[in-house]
């Protein structure tokens, strides 16, 4: 089956060092493995986005040499499909509304993987109408496994490690669980290259894709970019830019961040950077 990857920014400000080491762990595997590779702008949080934000990152992109397969799809403009899926699930008796607050569920929840993990209090409580509620996925106590290609097996009981996770929240937006799993298979893609910060994730889409019958991608995390003291970078911070007019730094910063073998110091451009890295990027580099 031919590859196919991904970068799917979220339109919420310009591209900054951190996701632009994604985008070129990303690209640099479709390359190596003579894949397509697509891009998606994940807006699906329409709170969130920051007007002219997509087409800011896509300009970064192109003067960065990257190159997509296919045209942009938007999340903002997938909503019919994500409700289908929605309903679906509702159906199979596989998601329930809940009406719980933050503050109630944090009283009664353990501590899980990434905060409470929802005690289950609305699973009996037959909701008829779901309008303004979260819309919650049942889990179970199925172990879930997946080989990471750069960071090993990784695995979650989901009962136990996060609880019923929410699909579609009560302002009415899909959940990015839902949507990114829905969009991955729609879009057929088999490889996923993406930051660190979503291998937590990883066991819920999974468990989505089972749960729905879609194909299973593999999975890299790629390490995340921090700052001086240690956090994430963001898109707010602005002592990372990438700057579409000096192409060839960014490039070669990311690339370094990578743990990437050095490129020859005759590189003129993006174009004749990545006909290099194609050959000779290696993911076993990076630990
Ligand atoms: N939209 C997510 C982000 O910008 C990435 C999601 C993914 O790659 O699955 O962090």
């Amino acid at each position: 089956m031919r590859y196919r990857g991904r970068f799917a920014p979220s339109p919420t400000g310009s591209l900054h060092f951190g996701s632009l080491v994604a985008a070129v762990a990303s690209y640099a595997d479709a390359l190596h493995h003579q894949g397509n590779w697509l891009v998606r702008m994940e807006d699906v949080d329409e709170g969130r986005t920051v007007k002219g934000s997509a087409d800011d990152i896509l300009h970064t992109l192109e003067a960065l040499g990257f190159e997509w397969d296919e045209p942009v799809i938007f999340q903002s403009q997938q909503k019919a499909r994500y409700a289908d899926v929605l309903a679906w699930l509702a159906e199979q008796g596989l998601t329930y509304a809940c009406s719980c607050s933050r503050r109630e569920i944090a009283a009664h929840a353990t501590s899980g993987i990434e905060g409470p993990v929802y005690p289950g209090t609305c699973r009996h409580a037959r909701i008829e109408d779901p309008t303004g509620k979260a819309i919650r996925l049942r889990t179970d106590a199925e172990e879930i496994c997946f080989e990471d290609r750069i960071q090993g097996r990784h695995c979650q009981i989901l009962s136990r490690d996060v609880g019923d996770f929410v699909v579609r929240r009560a302002d009415g937006y899909t959940a990015y669980q839902l949507a990114v799993v829905v969009d991955d298979a729609d879009q057929h893609i088999n490889r996923v290259v993406r930051g660190a910060d979503l291998l937590v994730s990883t066991p819920r889409q999974i468990y989505e894709q089972k749960r729905l019958g879609l194909p299973h991608p593999t999975y890299a995390h790629v390490p995340l970019a921090r700052d001086e003291q240690g956090r994430k970078l963001s898109k707010q911070d602005r002592a990372h830019p990438v700057s579409a007019a000096a192409p060839l730094p960014g490039l070669l910063s990311a690339w370094h961040f990578l743990r990437q073998a050095p490129p020859p110091s005759d590189l003129d451009n993006p174009r004749e950077f990545w006909k290099w890295a194609a050959n000779n990027w290696s993911i076993a580099n990076i630990i």
